[in-house]
């Protein structure tokens, strides 16, 4: 309780209302009160946790990288063998042309490096986004939150960035708004706080397309898509779209924050020059959370997690679509909401949830659907107990 209570006296709030759940440990797809109450996380700290809470192999690299160097200098000076191998990798796993990785500590500056990146490397200066996307939270990022709907989230920070405009994600008829004046395209490949909206490869292809004939770089956000969530490392494969860039965050860092921009080293070069240093950052690929999120990339594909993740959404999605008060279940792999109609319902279903043991949120932009985006590595048995206390939970709603 004294924790708590401290916790509302010195810890910065973002909402009037937190949670106010304690954690004391997390294991697997758990975490724990200190009353000993589990909660299943189906969360998964906003798709961060793909390889599972307390995974050993990230505790053994983060303990072994602490203890040979944490911080030496700030970043892209030194050679650091936990960026190195990282970025190689990565660079194996994406398509050809992306072959070098800027390290960054989040998913939000990761965004503020590819939009620079498009400026300095066209020389244009105007930036596209979707409406209904979320990108994050820094000035930059926040610009590009899809107008209308994100100006209840931006319009008390203005002004933001000048000559930023949204289109409609899978509106081909907005693809002609992309022109010559275009400095970069920012899209999430699957529009999560949207609410889950899938997109329809066609326009993919055409956005692709559009981009490549007007000379503005595609970037695409796979910060919450990426590193297995859809049921592929990354969901760009899955649609079979290489884009100029590619950010990358959450899951990336393994647990620990870690944020990356995939490009080019003709794109990413344009940082070095006119004028050099065109992107700073002293903790960016902090070689701790560069070795975590190695590690919890090698356990993916070591374990072979990734090849399982559409099944096992399948199976959330085969069940829980059977009750009455599910109106539609919007996925793509481990990514799912749920459509329940009206936000009422959802307030109230996540009071129950919290009840039941259950931790699961809404999306900024769709407060009609929870979420279910649980560690990767949820075993069947446990979706089927889930699903239990789920449908228990929709029952007293
Ligand atoms: N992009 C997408 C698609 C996200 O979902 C988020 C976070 O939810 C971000 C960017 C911002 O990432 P961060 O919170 O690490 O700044």
């Amino acid at each position: 309780m004294i924790l708590r209570k401290q916790f509302l006296e010195h810890v910065g709030q973002t909402s009037p209302s937190p949670m106010m759940i304690e954690v004391e440990r997390a294991e697997g797809t758990f975490f724990y009160t200190p009353e000993g109450k589990r909660y299943f996380d189906l969360v998964a700290g906003v798709s961060v946790s793909n390889v599972g809470h307390a995974n050993p192999d990230v505790i053994r690299a983060v303990q072994e990288q602490a203890a040979d160097y944490m911080h030496v200098m700030v970043y892209g000076e030194m050679v650091e063998r936990p960026q190195v191998e990282y970025a190689r990798l990565i660079a194996e796993l994406l398509p050809g042309q992306l072959d070098c990785v800027y390290f960054v500590n989040s998913g939000a500056e990761a965004v503020e490096v590819a939009l620079k990146l498009a400026k300095r490397y066209t020389g244009r200066t105007e930036l596209i986004s979707m409406r209904r996307a979320y990108h994050g939270s820094t000035h930059g990022a926040m610009s590009m939150m899809g107008t209308p709907e994100g100006e209840e989230w931006k319009a008390e920070f203005r002004p933001l960035l000048p000559d930023v405009k949204s289109i409609r994600f899978n509106s081909f008829d907005d693809l002609n708004d992309i022109t010559e004046r275009t400095a970069g395209v920012l899209c999430e490949v699957i529009q999560g706080e949207a609410g889950v909206r899938l997109p329809d490869p066609a326009w993919l292809r055409a956005l692709r397309a559009r981009c490549t004939e007007v000379g503005a770089l595609l970037i695409f956000d796979e910060i919450q898509t990426g590193m297995g969530r859809t049921g592929a490392m990354f969901a760009s494969t899955k649609y079979d779209i290489t884009p100029d860039v590619v950010c990358l965050a959450k899951a990336f860092g393994g647990g620990m924050p870690l944020g990356g921009v995939a490009a080019n080293r003709q794109i990413l070069n344009s940082f070095t020059h006119n004028p050099c240093l065109g992107h700073i950052t002293t903790f960016g690929g902090h070689p701790v959370c560069c070795a975590a999120g190695l590690a919890a990339l090698k356990y993916l594909i070591d374990n072979n997690i990734v090849e399982n993740v559409e099944h096992k959404g399948a199976i959330f999605e085969e069940r829980l679509s059977k009750h009455p008060r599910i109106l539609e279940i919007r996925r793509s792999g481990l990514l799912l909401a749920l459509e329940l109609g009206k936000a009422e319902y959802l307030y109230r279903l996540m009071e129950i949830f919290k009840e039941e043991g259950i931790m699961s949120d809404w999306f900024l932009y769709c407060d009609t659907a929870f979420r279910i985006s649980p560690p990767l590595t949820i075993t069947e048995a446990e979706i089927e107990e889930c699903c239990t206390i789920i449908e228990r939970s929709l029952d007293r709603l």
